[in-house]
């Protein structure tokens, strides 16, 4: 989890102060906790900027809020360390971002080593995907459990493997782009302009998409949509979806079977590769629970068959704040 960048020793009679900071998700959101020893914080901090930003925007933001968080009354603790969850691709193994999209500039851009000497503490940085993993095993559904496959699925499918207890990296930052992973070569088209990727098919964001287009084929089924989303079908969720599904929804039932059947093809490679104890699904389908999940396993124990027995799946308990939980424990293990 922690890379040898910022070795550090924690004296267990001192208390260790960190700051654990989220950025990102569609523009530029930056959500900042306090993290005492690892410890569970309900104080945050918000700052949102409007237009994608550059590095240097961004930085002076981040600067920004930690300086406002150092001098409110109840925080006069001294920094100790920083925990960066951010919403994009990073490498944490050389602390430099990837891409941050819809900004750009981003490339490359040492934002690890920048933070260091700001702030002079040791600065840890993971995406975001691989923070929520962190703090779903620790606090939320996979606490107990040895090796969690910790699946986000938003904009995009991502995936992050924490084993005891911590987060198990990659050689680049590029491991868990399950976007990518092909499970039917001649499906519809990737955002990355090939075919067969499992994003199109399964991602919430399609998964909504793709009910919306073919709901718009019946009148029927425009009206179930309508009524379930209070009027605005552009705003409907995946546990919206599900609903429909249950409600005997023909196109609803179409997109989630084939998003449900593709899901649960790459589970099962992953599942013959990584040998995981309990799958954790995060992002919007978390909030259909297990109406998301259960079809899901089914899928799953089919394609496993006899040989091994099919991991738990379980959506995620820590909803949207696991990702900052988990850059709260990131910078105080
Ligand atoms: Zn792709």
């Amino acid at each position: 989890m922690i890379g040898d960048k910022n070795p550090r020793t924690i004296d267990a009679t001192h208390a260790t102060h960190g700051i654990g900071i989220e950025i990102g998700d569609g523009g530029m959101r930056m959500i900042a906790a306090r993290a005492d020893n690892g410890e569970r914080t309900s104080t945050r901090w918000h700052r949102r900027l409007h237009a994608p930003p550059s590095p240097d925007e961004a930085l002076a933001t981040i600067n920004d809020l930690i300086s406002d968080m150092l001098a409110a009354k109840n925080t006069h603790q001294p920094l100790d360390a920083l925990g960066i969850a951010l919403w994009g691709d990073i490498d944490p193994v050389r602390g430099v971002m990837l891409s941050v999209p819809p900004a750009i500039g981003w490339d490359e851009y040492p934002l690890e080593a920048t933070l260091t000497n700001r702030w002079e503490v040791p600065v840890h940085m993971q995406s975001a995907v691989a923070a929520a993993g962190l703090a779903e095993t620790i606090f939320g559904a996979g606490i107990g459990h040895q090796v969690v496959l910790y699946v986000h699925s938003g904009r995009t499918i991502a995936s992050a493997l924490i084993a005891r207890g911590e987060i198990v990296p990659g050689a680049s930052g590029r491991a868990g782009k399950l976007g990518h992973w092909i499970v039917r070569p001649d499906g519809p088209r990737c955002a990355c302009g090939q075919r067969g990727h499992l994003d199109p098919i399964a991602s919430a964001q399609s998964i909504v998409r793709t009910t919306i287009g073919l709901a718009s084929g019946s009148d029927e089924s425009t009206a179930s949509m309508l009524r379930v989303s209070g009027g605005r079908a552009e705003a409907m969720t995946v546990r919206q979806v599900v609903q429909l599904v249950n409600e005997g929804d023909p196109a609803a039932r179409q997109v989630l079977d084939a998003a449900w059947d593709a899901l649960a093809l790459a589970l099962a490679n992953l599942v013959v590769a990584l040998d995981p104890d309990i799958i954790v699904i995060g992002g919007p389908p978390a909030e259909a629970g297990d109406a998301f999940c259960e079809p899901l396993r089914e899928r799953l124990s089919a394609f496993l068959a006899s040989w091994r027995a099919t991991p738990t799946i379980a959506p995620g308990k820590l909803d949207s704040h696991a990702a900052l939980l988990g850059a709260c424990r990131i910078a105080v293990p």
